[in-house]
């Protein structure tokens, strides 16, 4: 049962260890709550230190102040003891789950989806929950970081107007020096982590310096943005294949004629900037000029647009446009499939196709 309780101004006991108890620590104070930590071995913590009671009767004094208790990680003599007391005083009692204490941390890469929160996650979601500090970029959602990772600190790696990218060997450096420290490290990252994402050599920086690693998949911005403008990357006898490429940098001749022999659907991620070399080059390598095109901009924001094009028109399409990055361009049939595209641009598209013919 999920419920939602208003804790502001609560007083709220937490009984476990001070680095055990320092999510749910944070996790109550986000809430407003005033947050009282009892623990047999006291350490510095963000809570309010209260003396472990030696006796019942100690303990029946102390929870008859309180309005919620806590039990994070307790030993069964404990949580026995406590919970017997907390109903006799008709407390509410939860137990929560201790975070790791290693003296090395841990790294999970998130894959966050591709800016839609409905599109992360359930385990994107719980890692965020049970996350220490988290470096996360803008192409990931980002907005509501403060709720899924209440309390954990957020640096900030990716791309701002105006401000440089922290460069990539800083940012493994980084993730891998606040695991080495203890912490439990979420690396957020827009879509998949392993799609042009660079998961791949975060997750072999941390295996160099010996930190445990894990991945969560994402929902990837290739297959995603095209399904919000409603367009299937296959669809039954029309196209058996995508092919996801990265714009970054031009491609081969080779590479274009491969491009255009293997059919199906093109999916392209960061090629506005290489959009006219491509299209050129897919051109005269004999993909049809009538080939349809679709650019997705700012997929999942207020102010994402399709723009329908073809091959042949689509230089100047996106010109006019004054289309930007970050968008995925599709390029295949599956394009006229498109039911939020512009329809009187692939009405167009057809009547040039049929005079071309
Ligand atoms: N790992 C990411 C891709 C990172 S590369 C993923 O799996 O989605 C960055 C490129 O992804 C951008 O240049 C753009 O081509 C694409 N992209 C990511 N999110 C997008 C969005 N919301 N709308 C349009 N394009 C997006």
């Amino acid at each position: 049962m999920d419920l939602t309780l208003d804790l502001s101004h609560r007083s709220i006991l937490i009984i476990g260890g001070a680095h055990a108890s320092r999510r749910s620590i944070a996790r109550y104070r986000a809430a407003g709550a005033a947050v009282h930590l009892a623990t047999e071995t006291p350490a510095p913590s963000a809570a309010k230190p209260v003396e472990w009671p030696r006796s019942a009767d100690g303990w029946r004094g102390l929870l008859s102040t309180m309005d919620l208790v806590v039990l994070v990680g307790a030993t069964p003599a404990v949580d026995a003891m406590v919970a017997a007391l907390a109903t006799e005083s008709r407390v509410w009692l939860t137990r929560e789950r201790a975070a790791a204490t290693g003296p090395v941390g841990h790294v999970t890469l998130v894959g966050g989806g591709p800016g839609d929160e409905g599109l992360m996650t359930v385990a994107a979601l719980r890692a965020l929950r049970d996350a220490d500090i988290v470096y996360f970029d803008r192409l990931g959602p980002h907005d509501r970081l403060a709720d899924w990772a209440p309390g954990a600190e957020f640096v900030d790696v990716g791309k701002l107007p105006g401000h440089h990218t922290v460069p990539q060997a800083e940012i493994e450096r980084a993730i891998v020096a606040s695991a080495l420290a203890g912490r439990t490290v979420v690396r957020l990252k827009g879509g998949d982590p392993f799609v042009f994402g660079r998961g791949g050599e975060e997750v072999l920086a941390c295996r160099v310096a010996g930190v445990p690693v894990s991945v969560i998949s994402g929902v990837s911005s290739a297959i995603a943005a095209p399904g919000i403008a409603g367009i299937p990357v296959t669809h039954r006898e029309v196209s058996r294949l995508f092919t996801v490429v990265s714009g970054h940098a031009p491609f081969t001749e080779e590479q274009l004629a491969h491009l255009v022999g293997l059919g199906g659907t093109i999916v392209v991620l960061m090629g506005i900037g290489t959009l006219p070399h491509l299209s050129a080059g897919l051109a005269r390598h004999g993909m049809d000029a009538a080939m349809p095109v679709a650019i997705i901009e700012r997929a999942f924001t207020d102010s994402q647009r399709t723009t329908v094009a073809s091959i042949g028109t689509v230089v100047a399409s996106s010109t006019q446009a004054g289309i930007r990055s970050p968008a995925v361009i599709v390029i295949g049939e599956v394009v006229r499939l498109a039911h939020d595209a512009d329809v009187a641009a692939v009405e167009l598209l057809d009547h040039a196709a049929r005079l071309a013919r």
